[in-house]
């Protein structure tokens, strides 16, 4: 286990009473030790599209009376600087939503518009393996939370339910209201399931760590970062909510959020079903 580390803190109040004050120094240990290695990761991950890149443009340099030779450079380095692209975006959110734990700009998200947006952002990936994406029960839902937020964490998992299923296969999206307790706000469950690698137990446990990846050089292929589901989990907590995952092996996942529901919109009687 850990060491407790204590600070001890005597302050004189008279003759004869003293204060001592003991803090558990432990946690503020973990939190340093943990923004260290997130700043050693940081910088390793992003060296490796920042090498590749200064490697291809001397490359290029070399291969100037070879025009097709720049061409396929040229290619590479449109693929290492989208890499770079993405990765300094997932960074900024992730810091983003890890700095701020406290709900800003919370407002009424339907939860029908979050999920056309999250689809819409794989269309191309989905299209291209011949993936289906259907949604069910999603209308007239509403979220209450940091619209921006909630549609990071839905469109990684959506994303994600894309990049790990092979060709063919189908993606799902469900969602449905869960009546809180005596008193206590309801819930929206919204869940995404593939039918994809699956994920064995003793990764589930870590899928959620920074940088944490199954299969590094699959998930770089697919233009992973191993950011994505640690930005999914600060969302949701900063909401209140949860996150989790169901999966077997070479089966199929799938991750579910539990958040926070919002107000039903009075402008809005009459569900509008989203298209699938
Ligand atoms: P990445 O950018 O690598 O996708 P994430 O943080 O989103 O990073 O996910 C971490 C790892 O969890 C992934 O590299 C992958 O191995 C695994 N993973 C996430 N979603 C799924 C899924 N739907 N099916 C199988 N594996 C998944």
């Amino acid at each position: 286990g850990d060491v407790l580390a204590v600070s001890v803190r005597v302050a004189p109040l008279g003759s004869r009473l003293v204060l001592v004050l003991v803090e558990d120094l432990t946690e503020a240990r973990r939190v340093e030790a943990v923004r260290r290695d997130f700043v050693a990761n940081v910088s390793h991950e992003l060296k490796t599209p920042v090498g590749a890149l200064s490697l291809l443009s001397e490359a290029v340099q070399d291969a100037s009376d070879d025009p097709e030779a720049v061409r396929r450079f040229a290619g590479r380095m449109q693929i290492e600087s989208t890499r770079l692209t993405s990765l300094v975006q997932e960074i900024i959110e992730l810091s983003r939503v890890q700095d701020d734990t406290r709900l800003v700009d919370a407002e009424r998200v339907p939860v029908d518009e979050l999920v056309a947006e999250a689809m819409d952002r794989c269309r191309h990936q989905a299209a291209a393996k011949q993936i289906t994406m259907a949604a069910g029960g999603i209308a007239g839902l509403q979220l209450h939370g940091n619209r921006g937020q909630l549609a990071a964490a839905l469109g990684n998992l959506v994303e994600n339910a894309v990049n790990y299923s092979p060709a063919r296969t189908r993606v799902a999206i469900a969602a449905r209201k869960v009546p809180g307790p005596a008193g206590k706000p309801d819930t929206v469950e919204i869940s995404v399931t593939d039918q994809g690698v699956g994920i064995s137990e003793k990764d589930r446990e870590r899928i959620f760590e920074r940088f944490y990846r199954v299969d590094p050089a699959r998930s770089r292929a697919t233009g992973g970062t191993g950011l994505g589901l640690s930005i999914v989990k600060h969302v949701a907590a900063s909401h209140g909510g949860t996150v989790s995952v169901w999966s077997v092996e070479g089966q199929g996942s799938t991750f579910t959020l539990r958040l926070p529901a919002g107000k039903p919109d009075p402008d809005r009687a009459d569900p509008v079903t989203t298209p699938t």
